[in-house]
C-alpha cells in the first residue's frame, strides 16, 4: 500500500483546491473524487460569480480545477471512500472497490446536496427553469422581469426570494404549512418587499414547459392547496427550491463530531474533532455554500494540514 501525506475525500471546488495547495506544498496527495466527481457545480449551468470567469459552465470550471490539481501532482481516483480507520499512526481509507489507501492526514470535502422536490416533470425541467441556487442562477436572462416561485419557509427560501426580487417582476413563496420557519429579521425584510407574495399551505404537483423542440423551458407550475385541495396554475419562468441542504457526512458520522444539523463541526480553523483530519467546503459550511467560498476553505484546509504535518515530523 502506497503511503500518502494526505488523502482528500471529495472533489468539488473545495477538494480540488485543497489538492492544488497540498501538492504544491510538496505533500504526496491523493484525491478520492467519488463515483460522480465534481459536486454541485456539475449540475449548475452557467457560473457567473467565480472571479476570473465572467461566464463558464459548471462542469468546465470543475474540469479546469481537476486538471490544475493533477498538473500540480495530485493523484486522482474516481471512487467513493467507504471507511476510515486509524492504524499505527496512519489513517487507512477503504474505497468502494475495497482497495485501501493510507495517509498521515485527511481532508474531508464531501460536500452537501440541496434537497429537491419530486413531482410530475420535476426532473425534466431541472436546470431548465428549476434550480436550487438563486445566487448561482437567479441573474440569468431567462429569469429577468419574470414571475419566479420559491418553495420553502426557512431562511434559505427567504434569502432566495429577496435575492430573486432584484431581477424578477414578481416572486411567489410557497410554504407547505401555515407558518414560516425563518428568522423574524428575514420575515420582516420579505414582508417589506412589494414584489414578494407568500402562499401558505401550498405545494407544487406538476411543471409544464414551453414545449420548444430545441429548448423546452419551464413555463408554468400547478400547485395544490393542501387544506382545500384546490389546484391553481402559476405562469413562471423559474422555480427555486429553498428547502434545506443535506451534508454528505454518512462516512464520518460515527467517528467525528457533527453539529446538530449533521454538518462537520470545525474545532478551530479547518480542524475537526480528530487530530489530523481537516475539513472544507459545503460538508462543514451551513452558511455560505458558494463555489468560491468552498475553494477558499479548501486552501485553508490545505494550509492547516501542511502546518500539522510539518510539526509532526
Ligand atoms: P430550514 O430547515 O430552516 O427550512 C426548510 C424549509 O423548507 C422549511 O420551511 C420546510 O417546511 C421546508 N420544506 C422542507 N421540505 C419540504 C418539502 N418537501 N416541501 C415543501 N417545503 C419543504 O432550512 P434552511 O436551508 O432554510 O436553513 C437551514 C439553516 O441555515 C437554518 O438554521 C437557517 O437559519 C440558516 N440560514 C441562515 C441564513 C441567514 O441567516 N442569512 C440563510 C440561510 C440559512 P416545514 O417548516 O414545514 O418543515
Amino acid at each position: 500500500m502506497e503511503n500518502q501525506d494526505v488523502i482528500i475525500i471529495g472533489s468539488g471546488p473545495a477538494g480540488y483546491t485543497a489538492g492544488i495547495y497540498t501538492a504544491r506544498a510538496n505533500l504526496k496527495s491523493l484525491i478520492l473524487e467519488g463515483k460522480n466527481p465534481g459536486g454541485q457545480l456539475m449540475t449548475t449551468t452557467t457560473v457567473e460569480n467565480f472571479p476570473g470567469h465572467e461566464s463558464i459552465d459548471g462542469f468546465e470550471l470543475i474540469d479546469r480545477m481537476k486538471t490544475q490539481a493533477e498538473k500540480a501532482g495530485c493523484k486522482t481516483v474516481q471512487l467513493d471512500a467507504i471507511k476510515i480507520e486509524k492504524h499505527m499512526g496512519y489513517f487507512i481509507v477503504t474505497d468502494s472497490m475495497e482497495k485501501t489507501h493510507s495517509a498521515r492526514s485527511i481532508i474531508l470535502a464531501m460536500g452537501a446536496y440541496p434537497n429537491k422536490l419530486n413531482f410530475t416533470n420535476s426532473d425534466k425541467y431541472w436546470n431548465k427553469g428549476i434550480s436550487s441556487c438563486a445566487v448561482c442562477d437567479g441573474a440569468l436572462p431567462m429569469f429577468r422581469k419574470q414571475t419566479i416561485v420559491v418553495v420553502g419557509g426557512g431562511d434559505s427560501a427567504m434569502e432566495e426570494a429577496l435575492f430573486l426580487s432584484r431581477f424578477a417582476s414578481k416572486v411567489v413563496i410557497l410554504v407547505r404549512s401555515d407558518k414560516l420557519r425563518a428568522s423574524k429579521a428575514m420575515i420582516k425584510k420579505v414582508e417589506a418587499n412589494d414584489k414578494i407574495k407568500i402562499r401558505y399551505n401550498n405545494e407544487v404537483i406538476e411543471a409544464t414547459g414551453t414545449k420548444d423542440l430545441d429548448n423546452d423551458l419551464l413555463e408554468s407550475i400547478i400547485i395544490i392547496d393542501n387544506k382545500t385541495n384546490e389546484k391553481k396554475k402559476i405562469h413562471c419562468a423559474g422555480l427555486f427550491y429553498g428547502i434545506g441542504h443535506t451534508p454528505n457526512t454518512q462516512l464520518v458520522s460515527n467517528i467525528i463530531d457533527l453539529k446538530p444539523n449533521k454538518y462537520i463541526k470545525k474545532i478551530s480553523g479547518s480542524k475537526t474533532s480528530i487530530d489530523g483530519i481537516f475539513t472544507c467546503g459545503d460538508v462543514s459550511d451551513d452558511n455560505y455554500r458558494q463555489a468560491i467560498t468552498a475553494a477558499a476553505s479548501g486552501c485553508e484546509a490545505a494550509i492547516d494540514c501542511s502546518r500539522y504535518l510539518e510539526n509532526k515530523v
